[in-house]
């Protein structure tokens, strides 16, 4: 089958497509035909080496792939060849004409959505829900601020939130992305890079700021975000790419926190919760991931450039 594989760290360069064996599905394993794959942030920090999980090389990169069970191994009782699935971490990397999942790892996708946007369920769709849900601990009429709503994880809450009755109050950084949060449920919408937004943003809350915010750029917006804290408010620190400093004092003055995770740190209990509430939005069509972009997979290199440059519009997807 064909693959990409990473035979050393580096920039995009590195991705090389390959021919290698195709797996074969041992115990509890099943093995999915691949479709889509979902690049992510996370997929270029660990390709350049940077990132805290160093995977032995070489590897295939990619935990998010939507496909078609091709086999299943011993033991494999929750799905059959044939089956519709999407996979929420994998054995053996989602950027292959093939990947092996533990059978936990394999998800129903439902008729409703297609295969690139199965590409893009898991590492978006499980962040935004741990972050509102488990993290937050969100209620319906609290106020939500999704700094950076317009890229994977943001639409991806949008519509989390949109469908638990939050008002949301989203940015994003050029005029699609700014259209397309509006049109999945930003209540109020504001420009990240015009100089004085939070004003405006502070100024919509008719000052008294936001209860909860989604915050995907930490070193540069951490500061602020405490400013436009609300009495007893939090913020989830959900990406980040350097240092910064705060003034504690702001959070002191407003029974404010900061709380902050990894996707890889979810226990069993809330990855059975998270599966269980994105299934359901999933097959109701609440939750229905946007696609900006399907890249071949021998364009990886391409779709890592990509992925880091302004103007997000929702999820790049790779087709095998
Ligand atoms: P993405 O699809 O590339 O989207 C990036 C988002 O950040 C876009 O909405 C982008 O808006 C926005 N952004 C850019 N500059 C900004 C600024 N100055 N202020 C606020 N937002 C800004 O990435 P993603 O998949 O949504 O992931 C977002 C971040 O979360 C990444 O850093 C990723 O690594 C991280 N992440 C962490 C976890 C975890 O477990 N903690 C899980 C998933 C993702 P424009 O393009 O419109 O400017």
């Amino acid at each position: 089958m064909r693959a990409i594989r990473v035979s050393q760290f580096g920039g995009p360069e590195v991705l090389k497509l390959e021919e290698v064996p195709t797996p074969t599905p041992g115990p509890g394993q099943v093995l999915v035909h691949v479709r889509a794959a979902g690049v992510n942030p996370y997929d270029t920090a660990m390709r350049a080496g940077t990132y805290a999980v160093k995977p032995p090389l070489p590897y295939t990169p990619g935990s998010d792939a939507a496909g078609v069970v091709e086999s299943v191994g011993p033991g494999v009782t929750k799905v059959k060849p044939g089956d519709r699935v999407y996979t929420a971490r994998t054995l053996s990397g989602a950027y292959a004409e093939y990947t092996l999942a533990q059978e936990d790892q394999v998800q129903p996708l439902p008729d409703n959505i297609e295969f690139a946007q199965g590409a893009g369920i898991w590492v978006p769709y499980a962040t935004a829900y741990h972050a509102i849900y488990q993290v937050a601990q969100a209620h319906a009429s609290e106020t939500l601020l999704i700094h950076g709503a317009s890229g994977g994880v943001g639409t991806a809450a949008l519509q989390i939130a949109r469908a638990m009755g939050l008002v949301i109050f989203g940015t994003a950084g050029t005029e699609p992305g700014l259209e397309l949060i509006k049109r999945e449920g930003a209540n109020h919408v504001f420009n990240h890079t015009k100089a004085g937004y939070e004003e405006e943003i502070l100024k919509a809350t008719g000052g008294k700021g936001v209860d909860i915010i989604l915050e995907m750029l930490a070193n540069v917006n951490l500061p602020k975000d405490l400013k436009l804290l609300a009495i007893n408010g939090r913020v989830i620190v959900i990406g980040n790419r350097g240092e910064t400093t705060i003034n504690p004092r702001e959070l002191m003055m407003r029974r404010g926190s900061i709380r902050a995770f990894t996707l890889w740190s979810l226990t069993e209990q809330e990855t059975k919760e998270i599966y269980a509430g994105l299934n359901a939005g999933l097959s109701t069509g609440i939750l229905h991931p946007v696609v900006a972009e399907e890249i071949p997979l021998a364009e990886a290199a391409r779709a890592h450039k990509e992925i880091l440059e302004p103007g997000s519009v929702g999820k790049i997807v790779l087709i095998p």
